[in-house]
């Protein structure tokens, strides 16, 4: 007998009803410490008056028209995001994973508008995650993802994440993009070296191929820049944007170069909902709040903060925990029990983390989290620790 949600999803049996900041209530009445953010989405915490005054506004107003039509909303974050970013032009989505379908299909239409119509292969790395789309999963790769789904997306080469050798070997004549996550954030939080992301944009130059940087995760303000790859000093010709940038609310974008857009024209591209009035209204307010004064030097200071208590807790308990890796409040707690078994101890002390693979558990709490809240984060993952201790020793 198969479920009434399709099981794709081995879910906790826990249902929450409502959240305030980072704590989440269950149908109990049980509250939990929410250090995952729903997978690095409601980045200015749950309910958050701002967003919520955002929403109920535009939701008096106007819900919907359609890209038939000019929607104000929608003109103003783009706006916002040309004004602080590399790009010239941005498409709306719903999710990640359709921003990943706008950014391949743009990367091909590019070569195809410049008569180099042989260019539609993207090179990918292993381990990465672009999504759950055809296209987005022939970007992935690995067996859970495409298992049993083919015959994939062609045009889509895979290479060993560290290995210069065999990304040069697979750049040739019909090669479009490099596509590439700054941190890869399923693949359990590994963030690429900033002189890798630099070798990647003068490998892109030389070879005058395109630089696409998927920032669904690690982007909108999660390393203590707005975008990851500023602190490699670098911009991409196209990125992919998602999660966060929405707060919780379903939204997505690609971002480009006017020279990377060149191809979408009236026709090539669009979708019924993206850029929705009542998106755009949420992903305004989260823009305006991430980039006021102050707002990120303080999820640096955050992450500093969070860091420095994790590194504690993983020289308190080398048994459980090996290490700590990531960049701002983009952290993988490296793991010797599976990160599961963490997940389920973190529940059992009313703590929300997220697993990952390559042994990591992830912690991406919401960026205005305070003080208080990651000290008491930290006593929590220490008590999920010590549980986890007596069962590593046995
Ligand atoms: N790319 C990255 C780096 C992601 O982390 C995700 C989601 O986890 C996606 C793409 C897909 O986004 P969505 O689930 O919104 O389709």
């Amino acid at each position: 007998m198969i479920t009434a949600i399709l099981p794709t999803y081995a879910r906790a049996p826990v249902a929450f009803e409502c959240g305030q900041g980072v704590w989440l209530t269950d149908s109990n009445g049980e509250r939990y410490l929410d250090l995952g953010a729903g997978i690095a989405v409601t980045v200015l915490g749950h309910a958050n008056p701002i967003l919520v005054g955002a929403l109920n506004a535009q939701a008096q107003k106007l819900w919907h028209t359609s890209n038939l039509y000019q929607i104000p909303n929608q003109m103003r974050l783009a706006e916002l995001l040309v004004d602080r970013t590399f790009a010239d032009t941005v498409f709306f989505t719903n999710s990640g994973t359709e921003a990943t379908e706008c950014a391949v299909k743009m990367a091909r239409k590019h070569f195809h508008a410049a008569g180099k119509g042989e260019r539609v292969e993207i090179i990918t790395f292993e381990g990465a995650f672009h999504g759950r789309s055809s296209a987005g999963i022939a970007a992935s790769g690995g067996e859970k993802m495409v298992g049993g789904f083919g015959p994939l997306l062609p045009g889509f080469v895979k290479v060993p994440l560290n290995d210069p050798v065999a990304l040069q070997a697979a750049i040739s004549p019909r090669t479009a993009a490099i596509l590439v996550e700054p941190i890869l954030g399923e693949g359990g939080i590994i963030p690429l070296p900033h002189q890798m992301l630099r070798d990647l944009r003068a490998l892109c130059d030389a070879e005058g191929i395109l630089l696409i940087l998927d920032e669904i995760q690690c982007g909108m303000g999660r390393t203590g820049r707005l975008f990851a790859h500023e602190w490699a000093g670098i911009t991409p010709d196209i990125m992919t944007v998602g999660k966060g940038i929405g707060g919780g609310f379903p939204l997505g974008a690609c971002l480009a170069t006017a020279d990377a857009a060149s191809g979408m024209v009236a026709g090539t591209h669009g979708s019924t909902y993206g850029g929705n009035p009542l998106a755009c209204a949420v992903g305004i307010a989260v823009m305006e709040t991430v980039t006021a004064p102050g707002f990120l030097q303080n999820v640096v200071q955050s992450a500093d903060h969070l860091r420095q208590g994790l590194e504690q807790i993983v020289a308190r308990h080398p048994g459980v925990f090996a290490g700590v890796r990531g960049q701002g409040l983009m952290l993988g707690l490296i793991c010797r029990p599976t990160p599961a078994e963490v997940v389920s101890a973190g529940y059992a002390e009313h703590l929300l983390v997220i697993p990952a693979a390559n042994n990591a558990v992830r912690i991406m709490p919401a960026l205005n989290i305070t003080g208080a809240e990651i000290d008491e984060g930290l006593r929590r993952l220490d008590r999920v620790a010590t549980r986890l201790a007596g069962h590593a020793q046995g």
